[in-house]
């Protein structure tokens, strides 16, 4: 009898002993929701996830290493979905889901209920704020669900502010979400300016009008020259070659590029974008909005959604490969380290949190793989239309039945369908065995199998994760590795494998654990992770989950 009583307290002893080391603390209970002051999402475009190993030596310690050195580093994370563009990836990171559920399938597509090709954050009911042209007519209504920073305005009774900024539109827009306090982005041509709509505002605020006021942005009609010795670029191809896109006006894609000289001819304030110093003035301007919006400095969490686009349009008409992007990158990294010490000065080491991954990555310009013999090459969208219509025509005989082919999507002309008499499936199927042959055609799957299997590997798996029931067309192609349909110049984004949607994810900052994992991570898990970190619930459709090892 003494004897059990005495093992059952050296059981309790051990069970508490355990408790105290794996469990709780009263302090760190207390703890528990202890939040950030400050979210800073950042949305690098089109960053792959080898431009953190293929640069590191190159980076200085406040910038990406900073939040490697601090935080923690998802090295094997993914988009899940197609297609890997802009519109869908800034939503799929805010919503934590994906096409398939927030509905944007596309940067633009084909609207088959209007028969016409909208864009993913026009929105015609509300006009420009801070610009005589259309370019501020934009809102997030095509998104069907809420994001991370939707959920956090609903968790504070709207009281934790949010702002979207960015060069591209799309890119401010869709990470504010639908409640968001604002989001500007920039229109170049002869103004030069950040911008908004009547969504969000019926004026601009002081300090936004006082930023364009002072032509913030004529600093960078300046000429772009490699931040070091170009010999040392070691980590790209040679500066002349035959695969980057040049700027209008000049003989070669080389450095310097005279801003100053080709302004006019490449649309004035627009070469902006093209060029590392769209990143820098995204910069400047989130830096005056965490001081003209005081973000940060009460109890309430805020949220500063950032996007530098400058790096997609860098990638589209240079490639992966070029001197252009290292400098780009490396430049990138300064405007970052800019960034985080104005964050450790106005809100404090520690108490602000932030999140960097990309909307997409991007391929190797598809005629330097050629040319080094590795499998590539391009696709004529125009081709395969001339080649589908003959085959229907042959088949039905008849004219007109493909409504839109877009983003790798047949639209099928319904009416005419049922006019002939044809069976949607049936045509789906037999237009599916037929182009699967055409080149440069890898995989060919129609609406009928997105919407009757479970996929789960990973072509239909990524193709079905972007299907969207009401938005999306009849019979969905998917090129061959390599493959793109481009200009023989720059590199571009959209497919399933992996140079598209392999991209980096870091976190760093209050809550954030420090570590690494090779472990798959998918894009719509960052919602509900830092859903988790902020105690808020997650985004309404969020198919994500909490990556436990940044936060636990
Ligand atoms: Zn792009």
């Amino acid at each position: 009898m003494k004897k059990i009583k005495l093992s059952k307290l050296a059981f309790l002893t051990a069970i508490a002993a355990l408790f105290l080391s794996n469990g709780l603390s009263a302090q760190s209970v207390n703890d528990a929701y202890k939040k950030p002051k400050l979210v800073v999402g950042i949305v690098v475009d089109q960053m792959r996830y080898d431009y953190l190993p293929r640069f590191w030596n190159r980076y200085g310690d406040g910038g990406f290493k900073r939040m490697v050195a601090e935080g923690f580093n998802c090295k094997n994370n993914h988009f899940n979905y197609v297609p890997t563009y802009t519109g869908p990836g800034h939503a799929s990171v805010y919503t934590g889901t994906t096409p398939a559920f927030h509905g944007i399938i596309a940067n633009d597509w084909y609207d088959k209920t209007i028969d016409k090709s909208v864009y993913c954050a026009q929105d015609d009911n509300v006009n420009s704020v801070g610009t005589n042209s259309d370019a501020g007519k934009m809102s997030p209504n095509r998104m069907i669900t809420t994001t991370v920073t939707d959920q956090l305005r609903l968790a504070t009774q709207m009281r934790g502010k949010v702002i979207g900024i960015a060069i591209k539109d799309r890119g401010a827009i869709l990470p504010a979400g639908h409640s968001a306090n604002a989001a500007y982005w920039f229109h170049g041509k002869d103004e030069g300016a950040f911008i908004s709509s009547t969504y969000y505002m019926d004026e601009l605020p002081k300090w936004v009008t006082r930023f364009n006021k002072s032509d913030a942005a004529k600093q960078y009609k300046k000429e772009w020259n490699t931040l070091y010795d170009i010999e040392t670029y070691t980590a790209s191809g040679t500066d002349m070659n035959n695969f980057e896109g040049k700027f209008k006006g000049e003989k070669d894609a080389v450095f310097p590029h005279k801003l100053n000289k080709l302004w006019k001819e490449n649309n004035e304030y627009d070469i902006i974008k093209a060029t590392p110093f769209g990143n820098s003035l995204t910069t400047d301007f989130a830096i005056a909005a965490i001081e003209g919006e005081e973000l940060g400095k009460d109890d309430e969490t805020d949220f500063l959604a950032v996007s530098f686009s400058s790096t997609d349009y860098v990638g589209h008409q240079f490639g992966v490969n070029s001197v252009e992007i290292e400098d780009t990158y490396l430049r990138l990294d300064q405007d970052l380290e800019r960034l985080f010490n104005k964050l450790d000065q106005e809100v404090g080491k520690g108490n602000y949190s932030v999140f960097l991954t990309a909307d997409h990555a991007a391929v190797h310009v598809p005629a330097y793989l050629e040319s080094v013999k590795i499998p590539g090459g391009y696709f004529s969208t125009s081709d395969f239309k001339v080649k589908l219509n003959e085959f229907l025509q042959e088949e039905y005989g008849a004219k007109g039945l493909v409504k839109n082919f877009s983003n790798f999507q047949i639209f099928l002309n319904y009416e005419k369908l049922e006019e002939l008499d044809l069976d949607l499936a049936e045509v789906e199927e037999a237009i599916a065995n037929e182009v699967v042959n055409y080149d440069g055609v890898f995989e060919v799957f129609t609406a009928q199998e997105m919407r009757k299997h479970d996929f789960t590997q990973p072509v239909p798996y990524l193709l079905q994760k972007g299907y969207n029931h009401k938005r999306s067309g009849d019979v969905m192609v998917v090129l061959e590795p390599g493959v793109i349909s481009y200009s023989r110049t720059g590199s571009t984004h959209g497919s399933n494998f992996n140079y598209d949607t392999h991209a980096p994810l870091l976190f760093f900052g209050h809550g954030i654990n420090h570590g690494e994992t090779t472990e798959r991570t998918e894009i719509p898990d960052i919602a509900p992770t830092i859903s988790a970190l902020l105690g808020i619930a997650f985004p309404n459709a969020t198919t994500g989950n909490p990556i436990s090892e940044v936060i636990d």
